[in-house]
């Protein structure tokens, strides 16, 4: 049977409709989801937690100035700027910006934060072209690498002022950030380290950039690039010698986040559900368990 050119074609013009309509309300739903506000709180006592659905980002307060460590998702920048003024700060205090990684979820908002802010973005040489071209070509993973080009997991290209290696210090008046380079999850996934005051208690804060796997890693020969499982085995040794009081990471429930938070409640001093280097070493344990299942695998098929 032959099907008329213009029935053809009104089909074809309701078919990309129907696309179009499907493709916008799924984007509407992702800036919902990824819109989730979440209560910010103390950590310590001039540290702050000001992040929202399942992503961290830390506020860090001082005298000449304040660093923000992540900016969350593309949709993350007014929650942001809304839960640092909750707290009775104002984001154009913020002088410093600083990431854990280029992924989406924590690179994502940067651009914007960085306008309202007008703050130096630090950003490690090896996630840096990555955000200044918004996402693309970041993974090391090619499946993943071919979303962004499509735009998924792509966003906002951001400024980067500073770019550094490992051993990097952020200085904003008194408070200084020791960039750790832990690569794996991206080629410089940073985990800044700081010291914090929690009343009487000197404190090392560290926040775990991520350690996780995707499932496409080769730690074998050919290396998914090389250098990969030298890199990883150093992000393991570099947070194992680190003398973590207050475990924090780029996902809340990594480090038992909103658990704390309810029992700072209960605590003489706020800060001390958050003191927790046993916590902290058997989130890296785990970690390195898992690698270690994964590269007996990945030999083992060779
Ligand atoms: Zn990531």
């Amino acid at each position: 049977m032959r099907v008329p050119r213009r029935d053809r074609r009104a089909a074809l013009l309701i078919g990309a409709l129907v696309f179009v309509i499907a493709f916008t309300q799924w984007r509407a739903a992702i800036a919902r989801n990824r819109s989730i506000p979440d209560e910010p709180f103390q950590i310590a006592d001039n540290l702050y937690y000001v992040g929202h659905t399942g992503v961290t980002m830390f506020l860090l307060t001082g005298p000449e100035g304040h660093v923000l460590i992540d900016g969350g998702y593309p949709e993350s920048a007014p929650l942001v700027i809304e839960s640092i003024r909750e707290l009775g700060f104002d984001i154009k205090d913020v002088k410093v910006l600083l990431n854990s990684h280029a992924h989406p979820d924590h690179a994502g908002g940067l651009a914007e934060l960085q306008e309202a802010s007008g703050a130096e973005l630090w950003v490690s040489e090896a996630d840096a072209p990555v955000i200044a071209a918004g996402g693309r070509g970041g993974h090391q993973y090619l499946p993943l690498r071919m979303l962004t080009y499509v735009g998924l997991g792509s966003y906002p290209a951001a400024r980067v002022d500073h770019r550094f290696a490992d051993g990097a210090e952020a200085r904003v008046g008194p408070l200084t950030l020791t960039a750790n380079i832990t690569p794996g999850h991206t080629p410089g996934c940073t985990s800044w380290s700081f010291p914090v005051q929690a009343e009487d208690l000197e404190l090392l804060a560290v926040n775990i950039c991520s350690l996780k796997l995707f499932g496409f890693e080769s730690f074998v020969e050919p290396e998914t690039y090389p250098g990969l499982r030298a890199d990883y085995e150093g992000s393991l040794r570099t947070l194992r010698d680190l003398p973590a009081d207050i475990f924090l990471a780029s996902h809340p429930t990594w480090f038992g986040m909103y658990r704390k938070h309810r029992d700072q409640e209960q605590a003489a001093n706020p800060a001390e559900p958050f003191i927790d280097p046993l916590g902290y070493r058997d989130f890296i344990k785990r970690a390195e368990v898992r690698y270690r299942d994964v590269l007996a695998a990945q030999q083992q098929r060779q």
